[in-house]
């Protein structure tokens, strides 16, 4: 009997809210088949929410429900572009909405960043995370130190981890072999450079207020930094989350080095202009001042490993209509756009609609508009269509909700063995194997 059937490209939050919003919004007999080209559900959920934030991971559980709910189905190990079609989707489905996020990432355009040793943090967070296609070796936690380029919560996040102490990690789901890198880990400094001043950054508060409160580590802001121009000044006056950020760093200027192991050393007004190597190997980082600040160096920096953490970015998809300034699918308000004109039936949410900013909720606002606009649309009812079977014949090995839970017992299970909730299974053949149960 004919459906609302709905085709949901990428399992992560987006697609997620998008399904939950649906099936709230709708009394029709619905259906929604939710792709991802991973085994796994919860997209960054999963793999970009850091491991050590546990109360954003615990986001999971109203997630899994929607996976859970009998209307929905999960296909995971599918990939739009190489099992399946844009034309299949659309010829099946009364409606497809693209949420696959941006996998990729914001270079810097600098010489060196080829060199061994440099590591753009999407690549360092799907390390730690224990995403499948990693490429990162253990051997990059070699560096006694780190640069960091960036100002936003990724690059909070990556700095972190890098020197938090590795006890304080064992409550996490980070893969067995990472825990071990880290624990061997030499870093000593990190230096986290922001192009701008201190009431620019994009911090969020709680986030950077997390990296004075880390055991071992001492924090450096040069007091002479937060000598605020007039612009900066008006900024305070109006933005609440600047003047936090700037009294959270005004706080450690004043600060004395307690001699700690570790250093997280911030360089305002500062921009890398080459990475330079040792037999292909990173080795130092040299830099430019933006404006100059008093105490802070501009000698290149000496360091082993150097972290780009200057956003994500969407990337193209077979058949879906792509701009390439901004590295999403082009699109109006969430309604896809083709030939300059709406697509009937094509909807994008998330990431790879509006760009790589945001919270986790901030995907639930936008799927909720995006559902809007499907209701607006009034979509046909459609024939359901079997495409576990239909990819199962052409040779695509399906993790369904079945498999995916089995992956989830799977990693439950060894966690279980070293005392902790979860550890996760970080390879495709693991995680194909805990899938086929
Ligand atoms: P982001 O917040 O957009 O920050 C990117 C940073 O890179 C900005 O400081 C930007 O500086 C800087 N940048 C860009 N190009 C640069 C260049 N060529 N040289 C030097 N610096 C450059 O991006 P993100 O950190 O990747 O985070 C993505 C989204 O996820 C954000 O909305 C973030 O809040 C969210 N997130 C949230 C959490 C959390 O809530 N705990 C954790 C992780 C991520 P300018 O401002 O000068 O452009």
């Amino acid at each position: 009997m004919p459906v609302l059937s709905i085709a949901v490209v990428g399992a992560g939050p987006a697609g997620l809210y998008l399904a939950s919003e649906l099936m709230a919004a709708t009394d029709r007999d619905v259906r929604v088949d939710v792709y991802d080209r991973l085994p796994t559900p919860f997209g960054l959920l999963r793999y970009g929410v850091a491991p050590d934030h546990l109360k954003m991971k615990a986001l999971a559980v109203p997630l899994q429900r929607t996976v859970e709910d009998e209307r929905v189905r999960f296909l995971g190990n599918v990939e739009l572009g190489r099992d399946i079609t844009v034309e299949e989707l659309r010829e099946h489905y009364s409606a497809v909405v693209y949420s696959y996020g941006a996998s990729s990432d914001r270079r810097l355009g600098i010489p060196g960043e080829d060199l061994t040793g440099n590591v753009p943090a999407t690549e360092f967070v799907r390390w730690y995370s224990g995403h499948p296609d990693t490429v990162t070796t253990q051997s990059v936690l070699d560096a006694e130190s780190a640069v960091v380029v960036g100002a936003g919560n990724v690059a909070v996040d990556v700095a972190r981890i890098l020197v938090k102490a590795v006890d304080e990690l064992d409550e996490t789901d980070i893969p067995e072999p990472v825990l071990a890198a880290l624990r061997l880990s030499k870093i000593r400094d990190v230096h986290i450079l922001v192009r701008r001043g201190p009431a620019q950054v994009k911090f969020t508060t709680k986030e950077l207020r997390e990296l004075g409160e880390l055991d071992g580590v001492d924090v450096v802001v040069a007091p002479a930094a937060l000598d605020l121009d007039p612009e900066s000044a008006a900024t305070l006056e109006t933005d609440r989350v600047a003047k936090r950020n700037v009294e959270a760093l005004r706080e450690w200027s004043t600060r004395a080095p307690t001699g700690a192991q570790r250093r997280l050393i911030f360089h305002f007004w500062t921009s890398p202009t080459e990475i330079s190597g040792t037999d292909g190997h990173v080795a130092q980082v040299a830099v430019r001042a933006n404006r100059p600040v008093a105490g802070q160096s501009e000698e290149p920096i000496r360091a082993q490993l150097v972290i780009p953490s200057v956003g994500y970015f969407g990337v193209a998809v077979p058949g879906v209509p792509y701009d390439e300034a901004t590295g999403t699918l082009s699109n109006a308000e969430g309604r896809v756009l083709r030939d300059g004109g709406v697509a009937p039936g094509e909807y994008a949410c998330g990431w790879i609609a509006r760009g790589p900013s945001g919270v986790i909720g901030t995907n639930r606002s936008n799927a909720k508009r995006v559902v809007e606009l499907m209701v607006e649309d009034d979509l046909p009812d459609v024939e359901p269509w079997d495409a576990v079977t239909a990819l199962t014949d052409r040779g695509v090995a399906v993790v369904t909700r079945e498999g995916w839970n089995a992956i989830d017992a799977a990693e439950v299970a060894l966690g279980a063995g070293a005392g902790r909730a979860r550890t996760k299974l970080e390879t495709w053949e693991s995680l194909l194997a805990a899938g086929r149960g």
